[in-house]
């Protein structure tokens, strides 16, 4: 296994130099384990994102876009299970009067004695473990009254469920096909924590697949694959990545089988997507809760069948997490050490950066026209401040493949360097090739240079 330099406090310390993602409300001393997403961070989850709808979306034509209302009608949490059960088990320590997740005491810290566990310091005192429902409670119009509570959306999925109807309307599908949907979703974590790990509000990114009955073994086998492989080829390393089946005991109410594809963050090997068969359970409950009837009928056969469900279920933010991890690295030049985030080009949040190597004789002038030629075909960053040393290093941290460098021979003979992030090669292009040369370069296929270190 490659070795990894990588640690959490190194990410986040990075994300907030570079102006990835930095603690929210932060002038008003933070509210935990919020986050709010700069500049950088805002381009390489939105590439995260754009990377599902394009394996969801553009690459076939069996799956349909949706998004749906994060407020939902109160009925649509007690179809779905949600009122009665979505909790989590808590306890309190009657001595210091914090609250835990009582199924992750092992992963938590004792907040007097943070090298124990919650319950293990001496003067520890927990209560028997209770359930705590994660969902935010809010109230709609001016009264608050039991009348107007709503939920605030624990999960994106059921808003697809209770869509089924118009979207075979219009869409003018039949199963197998699926309902894709990006958005935020709220959840009040007990215990959030590890950064954008775990967070009260996140993306989430959710496909429910709907399948004859008699597929759903086949598709659910399919996905799995699918959505490991959509993790490999944006680069994550498949040394650090596993398909981890449910055990009987961890399944949830709805499921006959999930499977949670795991990265190894440096807090261990942890959920990054989750790819459960959900057999026919939220159609039929939502039928059964609102009376419209939720299936598919076949005009032309006079079938009629309730669609079982494949739902494979990622976070943005959780795998914008796992692409900036496993990017880190460190490496040693000439007695100064590099830190570069060696992110898939496709995710980068700039492809390419251009540099002048001085603010004068026209150099500045050659890289603007340079960067109005590259804009519209890729994200390019101008930068002439500083030195060359500091430009590439700020370029290398924020991931950018290439680095392309106006200098003295440039206004004789018109030739660029372009500097590779990960090999630091540099060579010499005509600035008329350039354009053709970035753009090939950055759909080809790329494999983290992380991987070629561990077989060497
Ligand atoms: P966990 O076991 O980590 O609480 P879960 O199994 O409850 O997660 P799902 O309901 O399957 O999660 O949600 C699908 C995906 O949404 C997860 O795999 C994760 O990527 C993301 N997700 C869920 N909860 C959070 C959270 N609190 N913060 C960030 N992302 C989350």
């Amino acid at each position: 296994m490659s070795q990894d330099v990588v640690t959490m406090e190194k990410v986040v310390a990075l994300c907030k130099r570079r102006g990835f993602i930095f603690p929210s409300s932060e002038i008003y001393g933070g509210l935990g384990s919020t986050y709010d997403y700069g500049h950088y961070g805002v381009l390489l989850k939105s590439n995260v994102k754009a990377e599902w709808w394009r394996a969801m979306i553009s690459d076939r034509d069996d799956i349909v876009a949706i998004d749906s209302a994060i407020l939902q009608h109160p009925k649509v949490w007690e179809a779905s299970g949600h009122l009665a059960g979505f909790t989590d088990p808590m306890v309190d320590c009657k001595t210091c009067g914090k609250r835990f997740r009582a199924d992750h005491l092992g992963e938590l810290a004792c907040p007097p004695k943070p090298s124990k566990h919650p319950g293990e310091g001496p003067e520890c005192e927990l209560t028997g473990a209770r359930d705590f429902n994660l969902m935010f409670e809010t109230h709609v119009g001016p009264v608050a009254d039991t009348a107007s509570i709503a939920y605030l959306r624990p999960e994106t999925a059921q808003g697809i469920f209770i869509n089924f109807k118009n979207v075979l309307q219009f869409a003018r599908k039949k199963p197998p096909f699926g309902i894709a949907q990006v958005g935020k979703s709220f959840r009040n974590e007990i215990t959030p924590g590890n950064f954008i790990f775990r967070t009260r509000e996140f993306e989430q990114m959710e496909m429910e697949f709907f399948v004859p009955p008699a597929e759903a073994a086949t598709w659910y086998e399919y996905w799995q694959k699918a959505r490991y492989q959509w993790y490999t080829e944006l680069g994550l390393r498949p040394d650090h990545l596993m398909l981890r089946p449910h055990e009987a005991d961890e399944l949830s109410h709805y499921s006959s089988a999930t499977s949670d594809i795991e990265y190894l963050f440096p807090i261990g090997w942890s959920e990054l997507e989750g790819i459960a068969n959900r057999g026919d359970f939220d159609l039929k409950a939502h039928t059964e809760h609102s009376g419209e009837k939720l299936e598919y009928f076949d005009q032309g056969s006079g079938e009629r069948f309730v669609p079982h469900v494949i739902e494979p279920a990622a976070g943005a933010d959780r795998a914008t997490l796992a692409f900036l991890v496993d990017a880190y690295d460190e490496e040693e030049i000439e007695g100064d050490t590099r830190t570069v985030l060696r992110l898939h080009p496709r995710l980068a949040p700039v492809k390419v950066a251009v540099l002048p190597l001085v603010r004068k004789d026209g150099q500045p002038e050659v890289a603007r026209e340079i960067v109005a030629a590259l804009r519209g075909r890729m994200t390019t960053e101008y930068d002439e401040g500083g030195s060359i040393g500091k430009r590439y290093r700020r370029q290398d941290e924020i991931g950018t493949p290439y680095g392309v460098t106006v200098d003295h021979q440039t206004i004789e003979d018109r030739t660029v360097t372009v500097r590779d992030r990960d090999s630091l090669a540099q060579e010499r292009v005509g600035i008329d090739d350039l354009t053709e040369l970035l753009t090939a370069r950055l759909h080809a296929p790329w494999v983290t240079p992380k991987l070629a270190d561990s077989a060497s």
